[in-house]
């Protein structure tokens, strides 16, 4: 074959030279470039001499190992298409990273390959440089924590690492690599959250995912998880395809937390709610009292001559005494009733949507209760208590007051009773309202 059957060519030379890529006509028998656009001896820092009539094969970096022409010429006679990714040897030698996309046809009776080149030496080292990112921050990630993932988001393919499917009582071969691997054992009243963290970050809302959450493991109990990832990958339309994150078992922490949580809350020797906390659930139950206009029911609970206990049987027995108070105290109230240890051997109660006949009716049930079940003890005790309601518009310390009065009252009146003040009646003009218990 020679140039002359080309002749008709030098009309679309000019057009061909306008093309960003290398462009080049071989004979499929010989590897020989025939013909070449102007780019494809320039980007290779030659003349058109230096690659017309020599093999194309000779452009390559990579010449050894590579299979010989009549193979590689067979594969693209085959294919509609044949894509090689190469490096091709720059005149000076460096290497230019290329996309070599080939296609085959036949002019005036003669076999041609048409070869278009395309310098990919920046996208390949961008690429480089992500993947290496992302595998560096993977090892920093496998290491500074108990476990990883790796989600193909478009895929829906998720790959947890060992640590982590041990971190869940798996095997490294168990555990299926979905998505829905990990959605299924979220805690389901955390899952919202937790979703709604995930999706903020894929939707570009937040810089990166975070979330703490309980996670179900083998055994089917929960351990808690802080979980921290971000997108690492999108693809050329901006969409997100890839994310890594990594995974923290906080389940000691949370229980740390919790624990404290509860010294913060609860009195250790009754069990019952400390007075800051109670205060805390008070102020609430006012505040739904008022917005649902029901009346909430309060009282105060004062054991009679606790002191005479101490003074007879000693503290320890005092303590004792106190510890089976909370327990009897418990079992009387309703679960949606509150009781607070108030301080010393004084209690608080407070009952959602109680009126005041409900409220004498609960604290005589709480009086009679307690009487009965110290009565065989060696200290029977027995409690007076002093009840109001309130409508949840004012103060609570004014509510406060009238139970507490009431309760002095029931004092006075020689304990072991239930005495109320009406909420319309003013701390300061006090009377006697009337006993509601009998002793
Ligand atoms: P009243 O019927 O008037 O309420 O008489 P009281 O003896 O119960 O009242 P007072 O307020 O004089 O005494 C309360 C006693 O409760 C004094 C205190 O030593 C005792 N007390 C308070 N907290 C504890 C406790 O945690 N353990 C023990 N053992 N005793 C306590
Ligand atoms: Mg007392
Ligand atoms: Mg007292």
């Amino acid at each position: 074959m020679s140039g002359n059957n080309l002749s008709q060519l030098p009309a679309l030379e000019a057009l061909f030279d306008n093309l960003a890529d290398a462009v080049y006509l071989i004979d499929p028998e010989t590897s020989n470039i025939v013909w070449s656009n102007t780019q494809a001896w320039k980007s290779l820092g030659m003349s058109k001499d230096d690659i017309l009539n020599h093999s194309v094969l000779s452009l390559q970096k990579d010449v050894h190992g590579l299979p010989h022409w009549s193979d590689i010429a067979a594969e693209i006679s085959k294919s509609d298409r044949f894509r090689f990714l190469g490096r091709h040897a720059h005149k000076d030698g460096h290497e230019i990273e290329v996309e070599v996309n080939t296609t085959h046809f036949q002019w005036e009776g003669n076999p041609y390959f048409l070869s278009v080149a395309r310098d990919i030496t920046n996208r390949v080292l961008q690429q480089r440089e992500a993947s290496s990112d992302v595998e560096k921050e993977l090892f920093a990630l496998r290491e500074a924590s108990d476990g990883v993932w790796d989600w193909n988001i478009q895929a829906g393919t998720v790959t947890f690492s060992p640590q982590m499917k041990r971190l869940l009582g798996y095997g490294p071969d168990e555990m299926p690599g979905v998505l829905d691997t990990w959605k299924d054992n979220l805690h389901p009243e955390d899952a919202p959250l937790v979703m709604s963290s995930l999706h903020a970050h894929l939707n570009g809302q937040r810089a990166r995912y975070d979330a703490t959450y309980r996670l179900k493991n083998r055994n089917g109990h929960y351990i808690w998880v802080q979980d921290r990832g971000r997108i690492c990958e999108y693809d050329e339309n901006g969409a997100p395809i890839r994310a890594v994150g990594m995974v923290n078992n906080i389940t000691d922490q949370k229980h740390t937390e919790q624990n404290l949580q509860k010294l913060a809350s609860y009195d250790p020797l009754t069990n019952l709610m400390n007075r800051r906390e109670g205060m805390i659930q008070l102020q609430a139950q006012m505040n739904l009292s008022q917005r649902q206009n029901t009346p909430l029911g309060i009282a105060f609970l004062d054991v009679d001559h606790f002191k005479k206990i101490n003074d007879i049987h000693g503290h320890q027995t005092g303590d004792e005494t106190l510890k089976k108070l909370g327990k009897v105290l418990k079992k009387t109230i309703r679960t949606s009733d509150f009781i607070c240890r108030w301080g010393g051997e004084e209690f608080l109660l407070f009952a959602s949507n109680s009126a005041m006949n409900d409220m004498i009716a609960l604290g005589e049930k709480i009086r009679t209760e307690i009487q009965k079940a110290f009565f065989n003890d060696i200290c029977p005790i027995t409690i007076s208590v002093g009840i109001t309601v309130t409508n949840g518009r004012e103060n609570i310390s004014d509510a406060l007051v009238r139970a507490d009065l009431a309760m002095y009252r029931a004092k006075e009146n020689g304990r072991n009773r239930v005495e109320f003040t009406r909420h319309d009646v003013q701390p300061n003009t006090i009377e006697l309202n009337c006993s509601a218990s009998q002793e």
